[in-house]
């Protein structure tokens, strides 16, 4: 390989500036495709987080207190240069994360567009008027919280982060982001790149760490007003407690094992060529995969035997050389898919295509897994229930419409779900029934920056993206004067 990644920024960044953490400790970072060091990074402690979280403190009131105007043309400002760095962006996203370049092309992309969308929002937040009667004059305003806390996950680094950050700082907070330990690189670009663009020194810090010492020591700051989380379940009940314990306002984007629903009246390689997009993107590791296919009983066959000629000819392999389907993007997490992939088969599920780990000389050292169809699931599986966040795919059959619905919502998450159908009444009816925040109807991931994100039951609470994200980063205040 001969591509060079330039990679600049290793260490915290607090208060306008990057240094070591207080202790001197620092972290390794690794790339998935080979196991290889990249570069050791600055490992936040509590003191750094403190120092993060009071520097975002005493930069609050100049930060929101700049007209909207100006916090709104600073964003755009980002958003261009974001664009104007993708390629060296991408490469250091496609070396941290795994993902195939083309994709990690689209995350910055997808970044710049977070700050484009709420930096022309930042001067468009009205309050209203509310009529009391003659006697009195009632208005509310948006204000913001204050310091914001963002913890973000490492499938999509960067564009998790913006996300975030984007709406918060439109909205007039400061912001200290704490990304996921494996993937820590490109948010520390992006820190530097906003601070070229003028950003205040304080306005935004990143302190890269772990999450039991820098993320939780985040978390139970009493300075933090705000904390918005995306991650795992587990991780996020863990949150949420720490969060209630001073009454912090939270938010948690969690997982899924979202149901991608083919009716019988659409053109099954369509249906199946989706499908696979739907699980294999960014190597199945989306909270909002297409994970449970379920497939009408009258096409089910046809569906699966499409789907296994088109997974034949995936390519698999590093990011750099844009396969369809790059590494896992951590030990960890190969391991996890790898125990579903043995689980799936002990319960009796048939892996029509893949079903291992890739055995492939070239790819030693990777953390690369067949993309694998499992047929033949039943909803009581595991395979079925739980979240591997893998290119693990499971296809369950239905007959009806109703069940179809009660397969779907027959789970402890409730991120997304896909339908196809050219029906339109059958699209309405089931989008109602579904227990879901989102549907993408003839379009897996259809929408952008603009439409609501978030979960229902165990994939969390709050929305992100669109306007509905501005009610999770501003609070309203009532005036009402005696006039
Ligand atoms: P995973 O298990 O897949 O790594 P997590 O949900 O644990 O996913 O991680 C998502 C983010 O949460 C990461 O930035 C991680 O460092 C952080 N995190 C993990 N545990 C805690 C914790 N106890 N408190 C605060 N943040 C945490």
């Amino acid at each position: 390989m001969t591509t060079t990644v330039r990679i600049d920024q290793h260490q915290l960044f607090i208060d306008g500036e990057f240094r070591p953490a207080g202790s001197g400790a620092q972290f390794e970072t690794v790339n998935p495709a080979d196991g290889t060091l990249i570069t050791t990074v600055a490992r936040a402690g509590e003191q750094d987080v403190d120092e993060a979280v009071r520097s975002a403190r005493d930069a609050r009131r100049k930060w929101r207190n700049a007209t909207p105007t100006d916090r709104g043309r600073l964003l755009l400002a980002i958003a261009a240069q974001l664009r104007a760095e993708s390629e060296a962006l991408a490469l250091i996203e496609c070396l941290d994360n795994g993902k195939p370049i083309s994709q990690a092309r689209f995350d910055i992309e997808y970044s710049a567009r977070y700050f484009e969308y709420y930096g022309g929002l930042a001067d468009k937040l009205d309050g209203y008027v509310i009529p009391l009667g003659s006697d009195y004059h009632s208005y509310t305003t948006l204000e913001p919280f204050g310091v914001v806390a963002l913890i973000t996950p490492w499938n999509a680094p960067l564009m998790q982060a913006a996300r975030g950050l984007a709406p918060a700082l439109a909205t007039g907070n400061t912001c200290v982001v704490k990304p996921a330990e494996d993937t820590p690189l490109t948010i520390l670009e992006f820190a530097r790149i906003a601070r070229e663009c003028g950003i205040p020194a304080g306005v935004i810090n990143v302190i890269p760490g772990f999450g039991e010492d820098a993320g939780a020591a985040l978390v139970r700051h009493p300075l933090v007003d705000r904390i918005a989380f995306t991650g795992s379940v587990e991780t996020g009940r863990i949150i949420a407690r720490m969060a209630a314990d001073r009454l912090a306002p939270v938010s948690v984007e969690l997982g899924g094992k979202s149901a991608n629903i083919v009716f019988e009246d659409v053109d099954v390689d369509v249906a199946a060529f989706n499908a696979l997009r739907a699980i294999n993107l960014n190597c199945g590791q989306n909270c909002s995969a297409g994970s449970r296919l379920l497939v009408h009983s009258s096409i089910h066959d046809a569906v699966l035997d499409s789907m296994v000629a088109l997974e034949r000819g995936l390519t698999v392999g590093p990011g750099l050389e844009d396969p369809d389907v790059g590494p896992l993007t951590t030990r960890d997490q190969y391991q996890r898919v790898c125990d579903y992939l043995r689980i799936g088969r002990e319960e009796g599920a048939e892996a029509i295509s893949g079903g291992s780990a890739l055995v492939d000389e070239r790819l030693n050292g990777g953390n690369f897994v067949q993309p694998t169809i499992f047929a033949g699931v039943t909803p009581q599986m595991r395979i079925a229930r739980e979240e591997i966040f893998g290119p693990v795919l499971c296809v369950l059959p239905f007959d009806d419409d109703d069940e179809a619905v009660a397969i779907a919502n027959d789970t402890d998450f409730g991120l997304v779900a896909g339908i196809w159908t050219n029906d339109f009444s059958r699209v309405h009816r089931v989008s109602a029934a579904l227990e879901v925040g989102q549907v993408y109807i003839n379009e897996y991931f259809a929408g952008g920056v603009e439409t609501p994100f978030g979960g229902v039951k165990d994939s969390g609470y709050g929305r992100e993206k669109g306007l509905a994200a501005l009610e999770h980063y501003t609070r309203m205040k009532t005036m009402v004067a005696r006039v």
